[in-house]
């Protein structure tokens, strides 16, 4: 008879919410983790913590979230519902996800948060990153105010904290290679280890290892050849395995393989995530408020086209495309106060000088271009109020290449230029699923005992995202994969 009823590939919040969720059924949960130890918690770990979720009113977060009166009294909270949720998916990703996926995410959002607290992950609001004072008042904006306390580091501490309590086993430098099955129904799984292989009898798998944006050649394969210069922000454990495996026991591999989840991130970034250095420390995402220019002086897209945290998961793919693959973010001293927290760290690489001429003498670009894009930006911005919470319309007129909101002139010295390169977080080419996890076959039926969450699932993401609705799509369908996993191993016990 097997040691477990439930094995799970990977140790990630998808995973980590996958074992919780199957051991609270009463399951024997073993997790396999390929990284060492020290590099556990894949891409979760590195992570803003910020996690988006229809929480419908300032109310309703108060069972989750703790704030003194007088705080709360400051604050202006927009109501963000399900359908809101659901709404900014379509919309961002030109309604080509999957309905049944992002009706299930978006209504398990807010029951999977106040679940995760029961098991002791903690939350806050976002007051750094998404939200403005004004007059007073704090003001959020953009459907993003809640995060994890200490980041993804504390998501994923918490986790492995509470697997721990329950005794879920958990063995590091285990990688997952190969699915075993039998008559359409898993019977086992074959795991790499310092030991050598292994095989371990099993019929219930989640998989939840991940995309392949750190496999250098598939992501080349499936994105182009450009991606090849791509940084990897997170983990080097993600590589594809999961896919692979699924896709050779027959399952039907889903979603958009061209595209991925790519951002500006700080040039000298390291070339692949450093466990080292989490906290999403890299990330450069101020640009609204003022312009990019690339190396030959021009801008590229409409920085202010719409609040960060519906451009900016598509933007890296724009900085890609640029010469050197790469760009700067000018900043002068009126807009420089605002900016976010990570461009003050001393991880930020920053150019400063007086003027804009000094500037364009310290970087990598073409001056006379750079000055000549500048001037005519400086003289299309339009009169109105600038106001970071909300779409304040104040936008450019008569320049080919349009800014849509938050568009102030670049006048007052210092200036400051932030040198960015392209950042890929994951692919979202995934494999089937239904809505609670079960591995979809080829031909469409069930592959019996085999389940996927977080990142492997393909059909969630087209061409954009909105931001915080990774990790929530990760604890959705972990918690949903590792139920369905622990249901079918009863079953198959009470058919037994
Ligand atoms: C820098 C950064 C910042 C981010 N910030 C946010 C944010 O603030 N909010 C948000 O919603 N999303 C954010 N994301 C995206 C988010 O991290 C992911 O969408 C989400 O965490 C994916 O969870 P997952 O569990 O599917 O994958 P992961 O957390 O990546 O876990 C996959 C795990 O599988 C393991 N693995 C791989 N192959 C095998 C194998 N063969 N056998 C065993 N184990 C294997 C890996 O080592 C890893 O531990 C960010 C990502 C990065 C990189």
């Amino acid at each position: 008879m097997s040691r477990y009823d439930v094995i799970i590939v990977g140790a990630g919040n998808a995973a980590l919410c996958a074992a919780i969720s199957a051991k609270e059924q009463g399951s024997r949960v073993l997790v396999l983790e390929k990284g060492p130890s020290e590099k556990r918690g894949g891409n979760s770990f590195f992570t803003d913590g910020a996690i988006r979720v229809g929480y419908g009113n300032f109310d309703a977060m108060r069972n989750f979230i703790e704030l003194d009166e007088e705080t709360t009294n400051k604050i202006d909270m927009p109501e963000y519902s399900p359908q809101d949720f659901y709404d900014d998916i379509m919309r961002v990703s030109k309604n080509q996800s999957k309905p049944e996926l992002i009706q299930q995410l978006v209504t398990q959002s807010l029951p999977t948060i106040e679940w995760m607290k029961s098991h002791g992950v903690e939350f806050e609001l976002n007051f750094a990153n998404q939200s403005f004072e004004k007059e007073g008042r704090i003001q959020f904006w953009g459907g993003l105010p809640i995060k994890t306390v200490d980041k993804g580091i504390g998501l994923m501490r918490s986790l492995f904290n509470r697997c721990e309590e329950l005794g879920i086993d958990v063995w590091y430098e285990a990688a997952a290679s190969k699915i075993l099955t039998e008559n359409n129904g898993v019977t086992g799984i074959e795991v790499k280890t310092k030991e050598g292989t292994k095989t371990i009898d099993c019929q219930n798998v989640v998989l939840a290892c991940g995309s392949f944006e750190a496999d250098k050649k598939k992501r080349v394969e499936a994105l182009g050849e450009e991606w090849g210069a791509a940084l990897v922000r997170g983990t080097e454990f993600n590589t594809g395995d999961g896919i692979d495996m699924a896709a050779l026991v027959g399952a039907q591999k889903f979603g958009q393989y061209d595209g991925c989840h790519a951002i500006g991130t700080d040039a000298n970034a390291p070339r692949v995530g450093d466990f080292q250095k989490p906290g999403d420390i890299f990330k450069k995402h101020s640009y609204p408020y003022t312009v990019m220019v690339n190396v030959d002086g021009y801008r590229f897209v409409d920085e202010g086209a719409d609040f960060r945290n519906y451009t900016y998961a598509k933007y890296g793919k724009e900085v890609l495309k640029q010469p050197k693959n790469m760009a700067y973010q000018v900043f002068d001293a009126k807009v420089r106060p605002i900016v976010r927290e990570e461009y003050n760290l001393d991880e930020a690489t920053v150019f400063e000088a007086a003027t804009l001429e000094e500037l364009a003498l310290k970087i990598d670009i073409q001056k006379e271009q750079f000055l000549q894009t500048i001037e005519e930006y400086n003289a299309a911005v339009q009169d109105g109020e600038f106001n970071p919470s909300v779409k304040d319309g104040k936008g450019t007129t008569g320049i080919t290449l349009p800014k849509s909101n938050w568009a102030q002139t670049i006048s007052e010295g210092p200036f400051y230029a932030y040198p960015i390169t392209c950042g890929i977080t994951f692919a979202f080419g995934g494999i089937a699923t239904t809505p609670n996890g079960e591995v979809l076959h080829k031909n469409g039926e069930k592959i019996q005992g085999l389940f996927a969450a977080g990142e492997m699932i393909g059909g969630i993401f087209y061409e954009n995202y909105p931001g915080g609705s990774g990790l929530m799509s990760g604890s959705v369908f972990g918690k949903l994969a590792g139920k369905s996993a622990a249901i079918h191993a009863t079953h198959a016990q009470a058919v037994k």
